[in-house]
């Protein structure tokens, strides 16, 4: 008797779908079939009845007060850091700050770095950088006359690691790379570049915005100094995320913004700052996103990243075997590591042009440089369409969209 695969028979993907209220909904008359996690991922009810059950119950500003609800929301608060510190497996709770998501961990280091950065040094980036962990970078070398050098990719989006070897031997302070390319999916071996720029003196920061979705990094095993994403990529809510940074680091850097929460006492001669992690987490934060960001972890160790990996990689094998069969599309990124994101161009049509029509027939997809310019500059293109895949999307929608693609070129050739 045939028996269908069952590799990831832990994941019923059917089961997962009626977790997320959205994934029912009709886009143009159509079905929607959402293929733009890349960009930000849908989110379960669980995350949602979270936001409800805080506003409907317990809403009140964290650290502060006596009263009953302010210790409820600080409790949930910080059960909630220390959710993410297992997560991460980082070795203490003070070494998350949240933050607003990956745009401002990133910036918050480089900001910070200022201290540990003159004339002539090096701050070493790759090719493959979301601008989100470009320009943070490059306003820090202009304010601080240093240099930033960077590591250069191969056409099929993998990082040149002899060139990466000979970039780290110059000693630069800082290396800060992604872990996963949002714009061609792949993998970066980080472990290796943690290892080699350790031994050459400088600090990692790595850009795990792309990463989180699918793998559960361990910060120790890693042994990186600071790892940095955002909760609206892992099924949590925009508007959050998390630094981790090791505990002597984050002892030596300044803090990156002054104000309420982050202080030990203030008078107008002085002030003095709070510990870890409130020296860097200035200001009401956005509580309720703190609190969710756990329960999106929660409901994604539940489904279990191993499963995840599996079912994911069964997908983008599927769809990448389907696209290669339509005449004149070219896949970008063709790492021997990567994850389910497909970048391609069909012909000399304009991506945008076929995601306006993919729009009308019900698929997201993302269109253009995906805050990644400098790969499409490699390329020689102005952007490329870009499908994205979660463990929550399936096969028949996968063939859904292969058969509008096919519509679309037509209607477009
Ligand atoms: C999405 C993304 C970012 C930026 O994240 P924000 O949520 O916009 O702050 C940075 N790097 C990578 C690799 C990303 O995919």
């Amino acid at each position: 008797m045939a028996v269908e695969t069952s590799t990831y028979h832990q994941l019923n993907v059917e089961r997962i779908r009626k977790d997320f209220p959205i994934l029912s909904r009709e886009v143009n008359g159509k079905p929607l079939v959402y293929l733009d996690n890349a960009a930000t991922s849908q989110t379960p009810q669980v995350v949602i009845d979270c936001i409800v059950d805080y506003y409907q119950n317990y809403n009140a500003n964290i650290h502060r007060g006596v009263h009953t609800l302010s210790q409820e929301a600080t409790e949930a608060y910080e059960a909630s850091r220390k959710k993410i510190q297992q997560h991460f497996n980082a070795k203490h709770p003070h070494e998350i700050i949240f933050t607003s998501g990956t745009t401002h961990g990133i910036n918050l280091v480089a900001s910070a770095f200022e201290s540990q950065i003159g004339k002539g040094d090096i701050v070493l980036i790759s090719a493959l950088e979301h601008h989100s962990n470009i320009v943070p970078w490059q306003m820090l070398c202009e304010k601080t006359d240093a240099t930033l050098e960077v590591i250069p990719m191969n056409t099929k989006g993998e990082l040149i690691l002899s060139e990466f070897d000979k970039l780290v031997s110059k000693q630069p302070k800082i290396v800060a790379v992604t872990h996963i390319s949002n714009a061609l999916g792949s993998i970066i071996p980080i472990k290796y570049i943690i290892s080699e720029s350790h031994k050459n003196g400088a600090a990692v920061l790595i850009d795990g915005a792309q990463a989180c979705p699918h793998i559960k990094p361990d910060v120790q095993d890693l042994d990186v100094d600071f790892y940095v994403c955002g909760a609206h990529k892992i099924c949590g809510p925009t508007g959050i995320g998390m630094l981790y940074g090791k505990e002597a680091w984050l002892n030596k850097l300044p803090p990156y913004q002054g104000g309420g929460e982050m202080i030990a006492e203030v008078t107008f001669e002085k002030t003095t700052y709070a510990g870890l992690p409130h020296k860097f987490e200035a200001g009401t934060p956005n509580i309720s996103g703190g609190i969710a960001f756990g329960v999106a972890l929660d409901y994604m160790n539940s489904i279990g990243f191993e499963n995840i990996a599996q079912y994911e990689a069964t997908l983008l094998h599927y769809a990448t075997e389907q696209l290669l069969q339509i005449d004149g599309l070219k896949i970008y990124g063709t790492a021997a590591e990567k994850t389910s994101v497909i970048s391609f161009n069909v012909d000399n049509i304009h991506p945008y042009d076929i995601g306006t029509i993919l729009d009308k027939l019900g698929i997201a997809v993302r269109t253009g440089h995906h805050c990644t310019q400098p790969i499409m500059d490699f390329y020689n293109i102005p952007g490329t369409v870009r499908a994205s895949f979660s463990f929550y999307n399936t096969k028949e929608e996968v063939d859904l969209f292969v058969t509008a693609l096919k519509k679309a070129v037509m209607m477009l050739s």
